[in-house]
């Protein structure tokens, strides 16, 4: 008996690699609720930890708000907690240095859970500066919004919860370019990282949101929602 007709759904554990502006986090939240998934956006988790004032947050924030990685130790901790045992997840933002993306396959390799997947997401870097700089997000999910691409329909307002958009911190035209470079510094390297053990599948980011959606789909071989 496969998953299929077990009635089991397959196991989907997936990293969404790329720059900061690719569209990582639109994606996660398409996918995820398309395959019932959990996005763990590990900059959202973040920022909720900063907003609540934990210990973690506190420690975080500087990192934060200059565009810099917050250190590795306290991310892996971080993200063994937030897997667990689940097995259907998208990871956003995680990993983005060596050591993590080591840590995330000795966790794996422990739990008997191997990656199925990893994408990279690819863009220019005009076009990332061009779309953080225009992005509103809903602090409360994480939800974002372009005001060229993919406008609200009230400016300024959430579609679905009715409540305030606003623009993040680290989304400035200053804290941009240093986020920019700490990707190529310390996350670039993860590129070959992965496409020398053969887990890597390059995406095309500077097309539609459908069509981003529509590649993710296809490289997974999934049609209608569920996996072929
Ligand atoms: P993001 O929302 O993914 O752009 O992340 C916002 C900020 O959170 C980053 O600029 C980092 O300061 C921090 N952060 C998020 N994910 C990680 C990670 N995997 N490792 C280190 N820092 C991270």
């Amino acid at each position: 008996m496969n998953a299929a007709t077990s009635g089991k759904r397959p196991a989907l554990r997936l990293v969404f690699l790329g720059p900061p502006g690719a569209g990582k986090g639109t994606q996660a939240q398409i996918l995820a609720e398309r395959l019932d998934a959990r996005q763990i956006s590990t900059g959202d988790i973040l920022r909720k930890h900063v907003a609540d004032g934990t210990d973690l947050g506190a420690k975080a924030k500087a990192f934060m708000e200059a565009g810099a990685l917050v250190p590795d130790q306290l991310i892996i901790a971080m993200i063994e907690s937030e897997i667990g045992t689940l097995d259907r997840f998208i990871l956003d933002g995680f990993p983005r240095t060596v050591p993590q993306a080591e840590a995330l396959d000795a966790l794996l390799e422990r739990l008997g859970k191997p990656l199925s997947a990893v994408f990279l997401f690819e863009a220019d870097r005009p076009t990332l500066v061009r779309r953080l700089t225009a992005r509103w997000t809903n602090p409360r999910n994480g939800r974002t919004y372009n005001t060229e691409l993919n406008p609200p329909k009230v400016a300024g307002i959430d579609d679905d919860d009715g409540g305030a958009l606003v623009q993040r911190p680290d989304d400035t035209a200053e804290i941009v370019g240093n986020r920019l470079t700490t990707y190529d510094a310390q996350t670039a390297p993860l590129v070959d990282f992965y496409a020398k053990s053969g887990r890597l599948t390059r995406i095309d980011a500077l097309q539609s949101i459908d069509r981003v959606s529509d590649a993710l789909c296809t490289a997974l071989g999934i049609r209608d929602g569920a996996p072929a």
